[in-house]
């Protein structure tokens, strides 16, 4: 390496961001010291993106740190925490300035709207691996899991549905879109926004919650499977962008994507029927929207309606990243 180790981690990623009160000691130990707030529960999550399987190699490093980061929050968000601090094992083949540079602009770019502090890592030269653990806050007692939904309780999804799956398509030649279209999609599966202000604000309202990165029937399927339950989606209720509507001309398609191509870190929630209103009311001040899909039922499974109440079923196959192993 041209740079050596330890001017990497200060040049890149020491002192950077916000310094947070709850950080005693940061990146330049053997170890970070911190303060948990009386009363909460510490939320862990940690992801690993491997160029060439989880980002195409050559994309932009300034959206790999911002999506490293996006999908460690939208975990966090899932549980109802407040972000706090993350850690970073950074393996890379070279030091690369450039890559480094865009790589570490995007992730502290957005680590600065949660106020969120990285406090140490581990840096090693091998094949391009971005490892990103984040610590949050939760009250005690008081996280999002995946096993409270009831029978009855209603399905929530915030933002839109599909965008990223579209963005994927349009970034390997398979659909040709107008400009500002494919740019909005793109931006959705580089770029995607953790649904942290939803998260907390859904803490004494929601009896279950997920992100969803593998697409809507399977990621409440984790939720109906945890919980013992099943569900019943109106198709007609799902919530798709203007762009994916405009891109996406056929109604079965659209459901496709917005029930099965994944990387939309939306959240996906669960409220009893008695706490409908107050949801509502957080949905309207929460910049992202939310939408009503459907409800919990006893019977196990996923039932998709369309919107004469005509059962419909998700076809198998048809586009690659469609299919789920
Ligand atoms: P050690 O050998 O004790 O593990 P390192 O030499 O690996 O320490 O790291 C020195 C300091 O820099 C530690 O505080 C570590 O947490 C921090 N650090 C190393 N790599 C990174 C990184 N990629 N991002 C943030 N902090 C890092
Ligand atoms: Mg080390």
């Amino acid at each position: 390496m041209s740079l050596s180790e330890f001017n990497l981690i200060e040049r890149y990623f020491t002192g950077r961001g916000v310094q947070r009160a709850d950080v005693t000691l940061g990146i330049g130990d053997d170890c970070a010291l911190l303060k948990v707030p009386t009363g909460h529960e510490l939320a862990i999550s940690i992801d690993a993106l491997v160029e060439g399987v989880h980002f195409p190699v050559d994309t932009d490093p300034q959206a790999v740190g911002h999506k490293a980061l996006a999908v460690g929050l939208s975990d966090l968000a899932a549980m109802g925490a407040e972000p706090a601090w993350a850690t970073l094992a950074l393996s890379l083949p070279m030091a690369d300035e450039a890559w480094l540079q865009g790589f570490s602009d995007g992730l502290f770019g957005l680590a600065g709207q949660y106020s969120l502090q990285l406090v140490g890592g581990d840096t090693v030269r091998g094949p391009r691996v971005i490892s990103l653990q984040l610590h949050g806050f939760v009250p005690e007692g008081r996280a999002l899991r995946r096993d409270g939904a009831r029978a009855g309780d209603l399905i929530f999804v915030t933002g839109t549905l599909g965008d990223a799956g579209v963005g994927l398509d349009i970034a390997f030649g398979k659909r040709n879109v107008n400009a500002a279209d494919a740019d909005y999609l793109r931006q959705r599966l580089d770029r995607p926004t953790p649904r942290v202000a939803a998260g907390t604000a859904l803490r004494s309202l929601a009896s279950a919650a997920i992100d969803i990165s593998d697409g809507l029937v399977a990621d409440l399927g984790h939720i109906l499977k945890r919980s013992g339950v099943g569900a019943r989606i109106e198709l007609a209720q799902l919530p798709t962008s203007a762009a994916l509507q405009r891109v996406v001309a056929s109604t079965e398609e659209r459901y496709r994507y917005a029930l099965s191509s994944g990387d939309d870190y939306e959240l996906c929630f669960t409220v009893p029927p008695e706490h409908r209103a107050a949801m509502e009311q957080i949905c309207r001040q929460l910049d992202c929207g939310c939408a009503c899909v459907g409800v919990i039922e006893v019977e196990a499974g996923i039932r998709l309606l369309q919107g004469d109440g005509i059962p419909w079923q998700l076809p198998s196959g048809g586009f690659d990243h469609f299919s789920r192993s």
